[in-house]
């Protein structure tokens, strides 16, 4: 996929690097265990968005959560882009796309 800071791409890697830069000494500071506090801080609050905010309320949120839950990888090692691949080809289950899992 493309997507590395290097190339100036936007895909998820691009974006967890470049929260990395952001925030990444400070959050190491803080802790995984602390941030992942502010996380669930930052769904509580698109949560509240989602029942009461506006279009712009929602996507400002949805942001502030995804780069939170990509701190917490940066945090704990995880390459969100690679872990990505998990649904490259469908639904990890029934291989389907859409997903034919029955039930679901
Ligand atoms: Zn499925």
């Amino acid at each position: 996929m493309s997507g590395d800071a290097a190339d100036g791409g936007r895909g998820l890697r691009a974006f967890q690097s470049q929260i990395e830069r952001i925030y990444l000494e400070r959050d190491r500071a803080r802790g995984w265990e602390r941030t992942f506090a502010w996380f669930i801080e930052e769904v509580g609050e698109m949560a509240r968005a989602l029942h009461r905010g506006n279009d712009a309320d929602i996507e400002e949120e949805m942001i502030d959560v995804a780069a939170w839950l990509v701190t917490l990888a940066s945090l704990r090692g995880v390459d969100l882009e690679r872990a990505a691949a998990k649904y490259a080809a469908g639904c990890p289950r029934c291989r389907s796309t859409p997903c034919a899992c029955p039930g679901a």
